[in-house]
């Protein structure tokens, strides 16, 4: 992915309502600090953090329910999500 797309993907997450809730986090499947949070919450209704590495480009994702309990999102594609 080059820096364009990622500036590009990371514009339509603030776009959508996401906040960054962590730069350079260590990433669990590179093990570089290169992951980025992203925070929606979505109040009772239930939000979703995005976990996303610049380093790797692997991104999961867990959807937070009003109670917010996490559940992991096993199908999470971030440019299907974003496209
Ligand atoms: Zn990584």
């Amino acid at each position: 992915m080059t820096e364009r797309e990622m500036e590009n993907l990371d514009r339509k997450l603030i776009k959508r309502g996401f906040k960054v809730d962590g730069v350079r986090e260590l990433c669990a499947a590179c093990g570089e600090r290169a992951q980025r949070i992203y925070r929606l919450v979505g109040g009772r209704i239930g939000g979703r953090d995005i976990h996303w590495c610049l380093a790797c480009d692997v991104a999961t994702s867990v959807l937070r329910d009003g109670s917010d309990a996490l559940r992991k999102d096993d199908d999470f594609d971030l440019v299907k999500f974003l496209g």
